[in-house]
C-alpha cells in the first residue's frame, strides 16, 4: 500500500513529471509505464479483495433479514428488498412489492408526507429516524406502522434500509386514553359540583370551575395552596374524616357548612373518595361538593306553601275539587261540601258529574276528553258561569275557573267553584226592580227627567220628550235647559238656589217652552242629587204640566167673577125693566091719546126714546149676565158680515179700511143674529177706538174643529167642529194685565164719559150664551185679535127657516086676568090690553089672583101672570088653577129670563113666557100666539 501511495505521489508531482523529462525521453516514459502498470495491478487487485469482503456481509445480512420476524425493508425508489416479515406486514408478495415504493403504501392522508421525510431523508446526510404513519395493507386495512431507517448504498445505489413494526394496538389504546382523558376534562369543566381532588398533605391538586364560581376562588389561587373551605372550628374533624379517606373509606352525600371566599359558609353536600395512583397507592383524595342552600331554602319554602294551600282550600269560600281524568273526585275541600250539600265523604271517589244537571254531564266529558287529547282548554282560566246540582236536586249557578297538573304522565284538573246563586238571584231580582222602575219612568205621564246643574238633560222619558214637542230624546238631550226650555232663565236661578239649599223642590212653578214657542206651565218636584264631595251633580225629578190647569184656573175665576157681576147686574135690571115697563106703557098711552099736533106729544115721544135707551142699556147688562132672551136661528156668519158690513163701515170711520176674508165653506151656527150683530158692532168699536191714527179691520170666517190638541193648546172648549169669527185691528194692542180684565164689566181704559166697560162684557155673555168661546190675542203695538168660535149647525135639507116680517100689534076680545104686584106694571099692561080689545081682571098678588078667578071663573080665558109675586107666586096660581081647570092658557112675565126660571125651578120649561121689560107689541102678540095655539 506505501508503494502505491509512492507511485500516485510521484506520478501526481509535476516536479518529478518534469525531471522525467527533463532526463531522458523514453527509459523515463518506460519507467513511468512500467510503475503504472504496477500502480493499476495493485489497485486492481485490492479493488477484488474488497468486493468479495461485501458480498460476504451482503450474505450474512441476507440470512438475518430472511429469518427474522421484524419487518425490515431496502428501498430506493422502488423497494429493493423486503424481508418476509415485511410481506406479512403488508400482505403484499415481493414481487408486488418490488414494484411499489414505500409512500405507495401509506393511506391517502399520510402519502404526502410520508414522500416527503423518505425523499429529504435520502436526499440529506442524516442518522438514522423514525417515522410513524398508516398503511394499507393488501387486504384494505389500515395499520399503523412505525419505521425506523438508515442510509446504506445498497449495491451502489443510495438507499435506505429500514425496519417496520406494527403499532396498530398501541396506537389505538393511546387513542383511548387521550378520548378517555379529554371527556374527563370536560366534565370536570362543566360540572355543576364543585370537584376538588387533594394530595395527601392536603394541598389541592384539582379546582375545577364550578369550584369557582360556588366557592368563589379561582383555581390559580389555591392550586398547591391548602384546602381552604375548611371552617376553623371544623379543621380537626375535617382532618380526621381526611385521614380516612386517605385510608380508603368513601363518605357520600354529607351535608356540611363550608366556607366562601367572602368568609361566608354555605351548606353543601360533600361526597369523598380516595385517588388511587399507579400500583393501588392512595395519592390523594378527591371531593365532590354541592351547593344544596337553595334547595334547601326551597324545601323550607315548599313546606311552608304546601301548609299554606293546605290552610287556604279549607278556608275558602270557593268550593275546591281535584278530579283526575276519569272524572273521579280526588280532593274536595270544606266549601264543596257547603255548597254542594254532600259530606267528603260522600264526594271522594266518586264521578264529578254528580255535581252537574244532566244536559252539562256530557258537554262536561266532551271537554275533558279534548282537553287531554290536544291539550286544548275548552273552557278558560277566566271563570265561567255555569250551572251545578246541588244534593237536594235544586240546580244552582257557579262560576268555574281551572288550572291542569300532570303527574306521571296523567291528567289532574283543579276546579276552582263558586257559588253565585245568591248573587245571581240578586241580580235577577235587580234586573226585575230596575224594569219595574224603567217601565214606570218609561211609562209615567209626568215628566220624569235627570238634568245637570250646568242645564241639559241626561235622561227624560217618552212623556218628557212629548212634552217639551221634541221628536227624539236625542233631541231633547241636546237641548239647553236655560235657553231652550226656561222662558225665563231667572226662574232657573231661583229653582236651583232652593233645591241646592234644601236639597229638593215641591210643585216650584216655572214657565217653560215647547219646541214649537208654547208656553207651558210647569210644576217640578224634584230632589238634588250629591257626590261624596258634596257637590251637587245633577238634579231628577218629575215635570207636571199643569198648563191647562192653569187656563182652567183663570177661566173658573172669570166666569165666577162673571156669574156674582152678571147676578148683581140681572139684579139691578129686573128691578129697572119693571119700572122702564110702566114708563113705555105710560108713554105708550100718553102717545096714542095726544093728538098729533099737540106740543106735548114730542115730550111723550121723547119720554118713549130715552126709555128705549134705557131698555137697551138694561138688555145689554142682562144679555151680559146671559139673562138676555135669545131667538135662536140657524145663521151663516158670513150673510150676517155681509150685512153689517156698511154699518161698521160708517161706524169706524174713513180712515180705517174694513177688509174681510170670507170662508167659501158653509159657517152656519145656531145664533140670535140680533146679538151677533151686537158682537160684531162691540169689537168694531174697540178696534175703532184702538186705531185713533187708522188701519184696518179685518173679518175673517173659517171652519175650525176642535180636537183634543186643541183642547190641550188652549185649555177650553169641547170638541166639536165650529163656526171662527175673527176680527183683528191693527190698533195699539194691549198688554198681559189689561188682557186680562177686559171682559169684566166696567172695565175700561178709556176716559170718562168715552168708555163704559160693558162692551166686552156683553160679547162674553152672548158668546157664552151661544155655548160659544172667545178668546184674545194682542200684543202692545202689534194690534189685537178676537176670535170666536160658535158651534157648528149642520144645515138640514131645507136650508135655514126664513126670518117672519113683523106684523102689526094684532088685537083680542079675551077675557085675561093679569096678576102684577108692581103697580105700574098692572095698570100700564091692563090699559094696552083694554085698548086693544081685551076685558082684563086685575089683581095685585097671588091670592087676589086666585080669588078673583074664583069670582070670574066662567069668563076668563087667559092667565097672564107674573112671576115673582107676594103671598103666592105665579107658578103656584097657576098649579092651582090648572088642578080645577085644566085646559086654562097662561102667560108668564118676569124681569129675570125664562133660563134662570127654569134653572130655579120656578118655572117648568115650555110655559109661554115674557120677558120684561116689554113692548105693548111683544105682549100683544105673544097672547095672541098662546090664545091661538
Ligand atoms: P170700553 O170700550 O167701553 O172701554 P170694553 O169692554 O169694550 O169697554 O173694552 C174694555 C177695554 O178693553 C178697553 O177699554 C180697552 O182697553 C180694551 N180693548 C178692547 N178692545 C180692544 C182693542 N181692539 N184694542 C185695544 N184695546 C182694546
Ligand atoms: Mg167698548
Amino acid at each position: 500500500l506505501l508503494s502505491d501511495r509512492i507511485l500516485l505521489s510521484l506520478i501526481s508531482d509535476p516536479a518529478v513529471l518534469t525531471r522525467l523529462q527533463t532526463a531522458k525521453g523514453w527509459l523515463f516514459i518506460l519507467i513511468t509505464a512500467v510503475l503504472l502498470y504496477i500502480l493499476i495491478s495493485r489497485y486492481l487487485a485490492l479493488l477484488h479483495r474488497s468486493e468479495r469482503a461485501l458480498s460476504e456481509s451482503e450474505e450474512k445480512f441476507i440470512s438475518l433479514a430472511e429469518s427474522t420476524a421484524s419487518a425490515i425493508f431496502i428501498c430506493s425508489g422502488t423497494f429493493l428488498y423486503v424481508n418476509p416479515a415485511m410481506r406479512l406486514l403488508t400482505g403484499f408478495s415481493r414481487e408486488e412489492l418490488l414494484q411499489r415504493n414505500l409512500y405507495d403504501l401509506a393511506t391517502p392522508e399520510f402519502k404526502s408526507s410520508a414522500r416527503k421525510c423518505g425523499e429529504g431523508y435520502l436526499a440529506d446526510d442524516r442518522s438514522p429516524a423514525r417515522y410513524e404513519f398508516k398503511i394499507t395493507t393488501k387486504g384494505g386495512e389500515e395499520r399503523w406502522i412505525d419505521f425506523t431507517v438508515s442510509r446504506i448504498a445498497y449495491k451502489g445505489v443510495p438507499s435506505i434500509i429500514g425496519t417496520a413494526f406494527d403499532v396498530t394496538d398501541r396506537k389505538r389504546t393511546e387513542e383511548a386514553l387521550w378520548e378517555t382523558t379529554r371527556t374527563l376534562q370536560s366534565f370536570i369543566q362543566a360540572s355543576p359540583l364543585a370537584l376538588v381532588v387533594l394530595d395527601p398533605e392536603g394541598r389541592v391538586k384539582l379546582w375545577n370551575p364550578a369550584a369557582e364560581r360556588i366557592f368563589g376562588w379561582s383555581a390559580r389561587e389555591v392550586l398547591d395552596k391548602p384546602y381552604p373551605l375548611i371552617p376553623k372550628e371544623k379543621q380537626e374533624e375535617f382532618r380526621s374524616q381526611e385521614d380516612s379517606v386517605l385510608q380508603g373509606q368513601v363518605i357520600t352525600g354529607m351535608e356540611a357548612p363550608r366556607r366562601k371566599k367572602d368568609g361566608s359558609l354555605i351548606g353543601a353536600s360533600i361526597s369523598t373518595a380516595p385517588v388511587y395512583g399507579a400500583g393501588g397507592t392512595v395519592t390523594g383524595t378527591m371531593l365532590i361538593l354541592e351547593d344544596i342552600s337553595a334547595r334547601k331554602h326551597a324545601e323550607a319554602a315548599l313546606r311552608d306553601s304546601e301548609e299554606q294551600y293546605r290552610i287556604v282550600a279549607e278556608t275558602a269560600q270557593d268550593a275546591i275539587i281535584t278530579i283526575d281524568e276519569n272524572d273521579t273526585i280526588m280532593l274536595v275541600n270544606k266549601a264543596a261540601e257547603r255548597i254542594f250539600g254532600y259530606t267528603r265523604e260522600e264526594l271522594l271517589g266518586k264521578p264529578v258529574t254528580m255535581l252537574m244537571p244532566e244536559p252539562m254531564r256530557e258537554r262536561h266529558a266532551a271537554a275533558v276528553k279534548k282537553h287531554i287529547e290536544t291539550g286544548k282548554r275548552s273552557i278558560s282560566w277566566v271563570a265561567v258561569g255555569l250551572p251545578g246540582l246541588h244534593k237536594s236536586g235544586k240546580e244552582i249557578f257557579l262560576e268555574i275557573s281551572y288550572g291542569e297538573s300532570i303527574k306521571e304522565g296523567k291528567y289532574y284538573f283543579i276546579g276552582i267553584i263558586r257559588d253565585v246563586t245568591l248573587r245571581k238571584e240578586a241580580e235577577e231580582s235587580l234586573k226585575e226592580s230596575e224594569k219595574k222602575y224603567r217601565d214606570l219612568f218609561e211609562e209615567s205621564k209626568d215628566a220624569v227627567y235627570i238634568s245637570t246643574p250646568q242645564g241639559e238633560f241626561l235622561d227624560i222619558n217618552p212623556a218628557g220628550v212629548e212634552l217639551f214637542g221634541f221628536s227624539s230624546k236625542e233631541e231633547i238631550l241636546s237641548a239647553d235647559l236655560g235657553r231652550d226650555i226656561y222662558v225665563n232663565p231667572q226662574e232657573r236661578e231661583a229653582f236651583k238656589q232652593i233645591i241646592d239649599r234644601d236639597g229638593f223642590v215641591k210643585d216650584f212653578e216655572v214657565l217653560m217652552r215647547r219646541m214649537d214657542g208654547e208656553r207651558l206651565n210647569i210644576l217640578i218636584t224634584g230632589a238634588a242629587v250629591r257626590n261624596e264631595k258634596g257637590e251637587v251633580t245633577v238634579y231628577r225629578g218629575f215635570m207636571r204640566d199643569v198648563t191647562n190647569q192653569r187656563k182652567l184656573e183663570q177661566q173658573l175665576l172669570q166666569s165666577q167673577k162673571m156669574e156674582a157681576t152678571g147676578k148683581l147686574a140681572g139684579g139691578i135690571a129686573h128691578d129697572f125693566n119693571n119700572i122702564l115697563t110702566a114708563i113705555i106703557s105710560y108713554g105708550s098711552l100718553l102717545q096714542m091719546t095726544l093728538p098729533r099736533d099737540n106740543p106735548a106729544r114730542s115730550h111723550a115721544e121723547q119720554i118713549l126714546t130715552l126709555a128705549d135707551r134705557a131698555a137697551n142699556l138694561t138688555q145689554s147688562l142682562l144679555a151680559f149676565s146671559r139673562k138676555q132672551i135669545m131667538n135662536p136661528k140657524p145663521v151663516d156668519m158670513n150673510e150676517i158680515i155681509r150685512r153689517v158690513q156698511k154699518l161698521l163701515s160708517r161706524l169706524i170711520g174713513e180712515d180705517i179700511t174694513l177688509e174681510t176674508s170670507l170662508s167659501d165653506e158653509d159657517v152656519t151656527a145656531m145664533a140670535d143674529s140680533g146679538q151677533i150683530e151686537q158682537v160684531l158692532m162691540n169689537l168694531a168699536t174697540n178696534a175703532r177706538d184702538a186705531m185713533p191714527e187708522g188701519g184696518s179691520l179685518i173679518l175673517r170666517t173659517d171652519l175650525i174643529t176642535m180636537d183634543k190638541d186643541f183642547l190641550r193648546r188652549y185649555g177650553y172648549g169641547s170638541p166639536g167642529h165650529y163656526v171662527r169669527i175673527s176680527v183683528s185691528d191693527t190698533g195699539s194692542g194691549m198688554n198681559e194685565a189689561i188682557m186680562k180684565r177686559i171682559f169684566d164689566p166696567f172695565f175700561t181704559t178709556k176716559e170718562v164719559g168715552k168708555g163704559t166697560g160693558l162692551g166686552l162684557s156683553i160679547v162674553y155673555g152672548i158668546v157664552k150664551q151661544h155655548n160659544g168661546y172667545i178668546n184674545v190675542y194682542s200684543e202692545p203695538g202689534k194690534g189685537t185679535t178676537f176670535r170666536i168660535y160658535l158651534p157648528l149647525y149642520r144645515v138640514q135639507a131645507g136650508g135655514p127657516e126664513e126670518i117672519p116680517e113683523e106684523a102689526p100689534a094684532p088685537r083680542g076680545t079675551e077675557t085675561v086676568l093679569l096678576a102684577e104686584d108692581e103697580e105700574p106694571v098692572r095698570t100700564t099692561t091692563g090699559t094696552v090690553l083694554r085698548q086693544f080689545g081685551y076685558t082684563v081682571i086685575e089683581a095685585v098678588d097671588g091670592e087676589d089672583a086666585l080669588r078673583k078667578y074664583g069670582e070670574h071663573r066662567d069668563e076668563i080665558d087667559l092667565l097672564l101672570l107674573d112671576v115673582i109675586m107676594p103671598k103666592k107666586n105665579g107658578k103656584e096660581v097657576y098649579s092651582e088653577i090648572k088642578g080645577v081647570r085644566p085646559d086654562i092658557r097662561v102667560l108668564f112675565s118676569s124681569g129675570y129670563t125664562s133660563d134662570i126660571m127654569h134653572r130655579k125651578g120656578i118655572l117648568e120649561a115650555g110655559l109661554p113666557f115674557l120677558s120684561k121689560p116689554y113692548t105693548p107689541g111683544d105682549l100683544l102678540l105673544k097672547i095672541r100666539e098662546v090664545l091661538q095655539k
